[in-house]
């Protein structure tokens, strides 16, 4: 049970004043106890250096680290009392399955037995549904029962943090949507504090409370898997965040007073004041929408701006279709339902949801 909370961490590797990397800078985070952080950012962007430093295994060279309000800086790694998982699985090729679920129990000066060592192995290995594999080694094990194993390793001392970094890279697609709902399971279960590291926007959207998102060290937004996915802010959460990519193109604005006037060559339409998260000054903006909020204006009458388009490829992806097309704004991509009748060369016309277009001023790009 930890409330954690980074306040102002900078990590810079090599000389400071020198020609040193700034792999963190300046990150404030805070995670309520029981809740579960996903840090979600594009390779290099500080990660793992973040976790690390949540663990110990790193120091920070500016700003503070603390589990329930108590600095733990200078508190070394092993005696912080979190439990990490990895992508490598790191467990101990010469012991069993449950030798390694025991051998941190056992090394550690907790009083237990045992028995009593043996009785929470057996628990935990009925959690993971890993019983019959005790007697195992690891090379006699899958990927996804070497991870789930060091899941148990990790979960058998109920230790004040759980620290995940990208734990399921090694596994196959299936198998990586299936752990990653058992992790989330687990979590909410024992309900420890977990920070979770990863580079799919769609592994954090789904496993996570709340997300962090990073680029090149910094923070871009800290909320909701809601909030970054329909509040951005900033073009590369936006960006980063939903799958397909957004569509965004450069357009000019207008104050009109109760709406900005959106100009985008041969399509202008207004937009109500009331429906832009933040107040926009600037004459040059991008403007984006998400390919599902985009209708086939013969199927949906609404009031949103229409333009023709020319379709380039139909993807179906179950009950709905990924359709890409060209029109004069250049590539735009949709994603609709009832597409059997749509071809690649046909003619489509699309409509815009009002409610879900974003702004960003084109020069600062918030
Ligand atoms: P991520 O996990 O998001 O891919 P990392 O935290 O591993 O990113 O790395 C962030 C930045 O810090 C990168 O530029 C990386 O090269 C650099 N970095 C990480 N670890 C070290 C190290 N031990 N020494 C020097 N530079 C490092
Ligand atoms: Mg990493």
């Amino acid at each position: 049970m930890t409330h954690l909370e980074l306040d102002s961490v900078t990590k810079v590797f090599g000389d400071p004043s020198k020609d040193g990397v700034v792999a963190v800078n300046d990150l404030d985070i805070d995670v309520a106890d029981g809740e579960f952080l996903v840090l979600l950012g594009p390779s290099g962007c500080g990660k793992t250096t973040t976790l690390r430093m949540i663990g110990g295994l790193e120091d920070p060279t500016e700003g503070e680290v603390r589990f329930d309000g108590t600095v733990v800086n200078e508190v070394k790694a092993r005696n912080r009392d979190v439990a990490m998982v990895f992508q490598d699985f790191a467990l101990y090729p010469h012991m069993t399955v449950r030798e390694n679920l025991g051998f941190g129990l056992k090394r550690e000066d907790n009083g237990m037995s045992n028995e009593e060592i043996d009785d929470r192995v057996t628990e935990v290995a009925e959690m993971l549904e890993i019983e019959e594999l005790l007697n195992n080694k690891p090379a006699q094990l899958s990927g996804g029962q070497k991870q789930r194993v060091a899941l148990g390793r990790a979960i058998i001392r109920e230790p004040r943090l759980f620290l995940f970094d990208e734990p399921l890279a090694n596994l196959d697609a299936k198998l990586r949507k299936t752990m990653r709902t058992e992790i989330d399971e687990l979590q909410s279960e024992v309900g420890i504090t977990s920070a979770y590291v990863t580079h799919n926007q769609e592994e954090a959207m789904t496993i996570a409370d709340k997300i962090a998102i990073l680029n090149d060290g910094q923070l871009q937004q800290l909320g909701t898997p809601d909030q970054v996915f329909n509040e951005p802010a900033n073009l590369f959460v936006a960006q980063f965040v939903g799958s397909p990519d957004m569509n965004l193109f450069d357009a000019t604005l207008d104050d009109d007073g109760d709406a900005y006037r959106v100009d985008m060559d041969m399509l202008s339409f207004e937009i109500p004041k009331t429906l832009v998260e933040t107040e926009i000054t600037t004459e040059n903006v991008l403007v984006g929408f998400r390919p599902q909020d985009l209708y086939q204006s013969r199927r949906r009458v609404t009031d949103g701006p229409e333009f023709d388009t020319t379709v380039r490829v139909v993807e179906p992806v179950g009950t709905e279709a990924i359709v890409h097309t060209t029109s004069f704004l250049g590539d735009v991509t949709a994603k609709v339902g009832n597409f059997h009748d749509i071809d690649a060369k046909d003619e489509l016309s699309l409509t815009i949801a009002p409610e879900h277009v974003y702004l960003f001023d084109a020069e600062t790009e918030e």
